[in-house]
């Protein structure tokens, strides 16, 4: 049985002079907005979460639940990093979540694929396989060189760079160290190496080019595809599972969760260095705390304007199918591998159902709609790749928008003018994956000083690496005022 109350040790949190029960009130209780709250938890903070509908019901639970760093980080080295460095905190964090709450997250870590369906994609994706899993330790200072502008020869061949870079997370508390959960659980039972996440020696493994006689039976069953570039460093969650588990796990450790109640405003004052939040303005009346989370997803921009800032937060619609296979597909099924292939993925659920995704709408602004064009497309290229697909079952379409920012980067760190308040937004294709990394990244912001130092309790002394702060940092995106002439 899950248990747990609120930690009777004292509150890590840097107090603010939040005269409220609270050290940490989170609005938006998505994906990042509950391992946020889940992480401060854990760490003796006293958090409540203030959600306008009910957790998950943004974008988090419409999403495939891929963790596919390499892949869909292909073109950004910084965002890369994240995600290689945040895909290695999953395992620990389902099983920290799946104890408390004692349900499953649906983890699997296994791996993903990107099939080649004609001998030019093959040859472009077999070059791939020659990059390295990470960008090398040389990187100049991004102080040096504009914020978001990854750095010259990262993720270059040959740079033996994984070595370094798994060596720079120990010492900086970010690997995936035993999240020493301090209370009970009958949670499902996940070791890392049970997942498939072994380390080498070095730390990141690289993808791996699979001719097609060298596929293994779960991609041989794609009759087009001439091979694949599989990424070792990949897997899946199911969102639906993963958001009820933390939920639970929230409940179990003290949380505070109050669902069906929006954040319509804040009530801030002057204070040292900026402006203080003091409380949140609710549909339930005003809540106050030491540190403010800004977690509404694709409502980001709107939660900062309402303080007063701005933030490119744009929705960009994607629309996704599930459906029952049929028996013929039982292979890639039991695989547990998600593909990219032609112009869809596909993921198969540990529960047996298989999804079909994604669309990119971003002219579609704030639409969740379902549209009968979306599903023929997606149906078509799922077919296209796997031909048995026409005999699957129907179970649904889902559409929901993704926290888009104008360099796909999140955008996490202090809220401009504010000495309390945090930003947690701009996930789009990666919040699932970048969920723990970003819960890590709160927790150490709220705990300690803005250069991401702090003493958590259990982590020891936590630092964050100063280039992913400065290039995730909301002041990225302020325009430079004009020069005098
Ligand atoms: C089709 C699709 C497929 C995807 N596939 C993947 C994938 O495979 N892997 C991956 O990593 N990512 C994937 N994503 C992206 C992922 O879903 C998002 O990046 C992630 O869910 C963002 O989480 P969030 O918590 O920031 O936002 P959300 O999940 O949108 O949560 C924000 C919450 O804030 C609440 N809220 C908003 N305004 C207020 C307010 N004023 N007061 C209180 N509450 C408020 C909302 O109700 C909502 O519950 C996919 C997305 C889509 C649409």
């Amino acid at each position: 049985m899950p248990s747990g109350t609120a930690s009777p040790t004292p509150s890590p949190i840097t107090d603010h002079g939040g005269s409220g029960p609270y050290d940490v009130a989170i609005a938006g209780a998505g994906v990042v907005g509950l391992a946020a709250a889940f992480e401060l938890a854990r760490h003796g903070a006293r958090v409540v979460v203030v959600e306008a509908d009910r957790p998950g019901s943004g974008a988090s639970t419409v999403a495939a639940g891929m963790l596919a760093p390499g892949h869909e980080a292909h073109a950004d080295p910084l965002l890369r990093e994240l995600g290689l460095h945040s895909h290695r905190l999953w395992p620990s964090f389902a099983k920290a979540v799946e104890r408390v709450s004692g349900l499953t997250t649906g983890y699997v870590g296994r791996g993903i694929a990107v099939l080649a369906t004609d001998p030019g994609e093959a040859d472009e994706l077999a070059a791939r396989a020659s990059e390295r899993a990470v960008p090398p330790p040389d990187r100049p200072d991004p102080s040096s060189q504009g914020a978001g502008t990854p750095g010259p020869g990262a993720g270059a061949p040959g740079t033996g760079a994984s070595g370094p870079a798994i060596r720079r997370a120990e010492q900086t508390g970010l690997a995936p160290a035993d999240p020493a959960p301090h209370r009970a659980g009958s949670g499902v039972e996940l070791s890392d190496a049970g997942c498939g996440v072994e380390l080498s020696d070095g730390g990141f493994r690289d993808p791996v080019w699979l001719a097609r006689e060298d596929l293994p039976a779960h991609l041989a069953v794609f009759p087009g595809a001439c091979g694949a570039l599989f990424f070792p460093e990949g897997g899946h969650v199911d969102p639906v599972a993963t958001v009820r588990a933390l939920a639970a796990a929230l409940a179990a450790s003290g949380v505070t969760l109050l669902p069906g109640t929006r954040v319509h405003g804040w009530r801030d004052e002057p204070a040292p260095g900026g402006r203080r939040l003091v409380a949140a303005l609710t549909t339930a009346g005003e809540i106050r705390a030491s540190w403010f989370v800004l977690a509404g997803g694709v409502y980001n921009a709107t939660l900062a304007a309402q303080a007063g800032f701005s933030l490119p937060v744009v929705p960009v619609k994607g629309q996704i199918l599930a459906v029952e296979p049929p028996a013929p597909v039982a292979a890639f099924v039991r695989g547990q591998v998600p593909v990219f292939g032609g112009s869809v993925y596909l993921v198969p659920r540990r529960d047996g159902r298989l999804l079909i995704g994604a669309t990119e709408e971003p002219e579609a602004g704030y639409d969740t709609g379902i549209t009968l064009g979306a599903v023929g497309r997606l149906a078509t290229a799922a077919q296209r790749l796997l031909p048995e697909l026409a005999g699957a079952r129907w179970l649904e379409a889902r559409a929901g928008l993704r926290p888009g920012t104008p360099d796909k980067r999140p955008i996490i760190g202090r809220a401009p003018g504010f000495v309390n308040a945090l930003v947690a937004a701009g996930h789009y294709r990666n919040g699932i994956l970048l969920a723990p990394l970003t819960a890590r990244i709160v927790a150490v912001l709220c705990a300690g000083k803005a250069s991401g130092r702090s003493a958590l309790p259990g982590s020891g002394e936590a630092v964050i690496p100063a280039h992913w702060l400065e290039a995730l940092r909301p002041e990225r995106f302020a325009q430079a005022p004009p020069t005098a002439s």
